[in-house]
């Protein structure tokens, strides 16, 4: 079985102080224990909050790194100085990584091989766009994007977040169907390149203007194991009543 994840993404938003205030509000709340809860603050606010959440079990992940170890990179972290500070997870290829720091495929590939070397669970992002979509060429585009991905990976513990690039920060949702549907289709090419198995342990998110009102409809669809959630992770009230989709 399957435990749910649920991640905010926090992106470009808080500075530190609004980071711990952020944090400890969630932290007051009663939260679903059944489902995985995972926050991803900006760089600058990663240590606080490890630091906060250290007694709790909401875990902590960052939203990009470079890949290689160390080295000329200015600007970029690499993922051993990310495990040093506790972090779990990485968000990997997220879109808007794609389409405005031109991160390719080839990329993403190399960060999901340097986190796993070091211990991170990367999360993978991958979706279409809206004119792929529109083309009928969506299951394509992802299956393009997932074998690229996995070019040289063997099973390991990664997440991917299924996220059509035109229901990202847009307030268009896929439908509930849509989502169940292109993540059982991501299980079966894991399975393809892998086993079957192994695809069935592989915990696959939706992302996309998921919220309050319709985390419960997406989150109980058969083969979508969470959430990545980008802005309605900014309110721990909308947050905390994601993750109680159920109750
Ligand atoms: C995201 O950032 O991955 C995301 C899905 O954003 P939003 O929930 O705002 O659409």
């Amino acid at each position: 079985m399957r435990k749910k994840l649920i991640a905010g993404n926090w992106k470009m938003n808080n500075d530190v102080e609004e980071s711990l205030s952020l944090v400890k509000e969630l932290k007051s709340k009663e939260l679903n224990d059944k489902v995985d809860v995972l926050i991803c603050p900006p760089l600058t606010s990663l240590y606080s909050v490890i630091s906060e959440l250290k007694d709790s079990s909401i875990k902590v992940g960052a939203q990009n790194m470079h890949y290689e170890e160390r080295g000329a990179f200015t600007g970029e972290v690499s993922p051993i100085m990310l495990k040093n500070i506790g972090v779990e997870y990485v968000i990997v290829g997220h879109s808007e990584r794609r389409q405005y720091f031109n991160e390719t495929d080839f990329v993403v590939n190399k960060k999901i091989k340097a986190a796993l070397e070091y211990g991170l669970k990367p999360i993978i992002c991958l979706g279409e766009t809206l004119e792929e979509r529109e083309k009928g060429i969506e299951k394509d585009s992802v299956r393009n994007q997932l074998t690229k991905a996995f070019d040289g990976i063997k099973e390991s513990q990664i997440v991917l977040a299924y996220e059509p690039i035109w229901a990202i920060g847009t307030g268009k949702t896929a439908t509930s169907q849509q989502a169940n549907e292109m993540t059982a289709f991501i299980r079966n090419v894991i399975a393809e390149i892998y086993r079957e198995e192994f695809a069935n342990k592989v915990v696959i998110q939706y992302g996309g203007s998921v919220k309050a009102t319709n985390a419960s409809e997406i989150l109980n669809q058969p083969s979508i194991d969470g959430a990545l959630v980008g802005g309605a992770s900014l309110n721990a009230d909308e947050f905390a009543k994601i993750v109680n989709f159920g109750n």
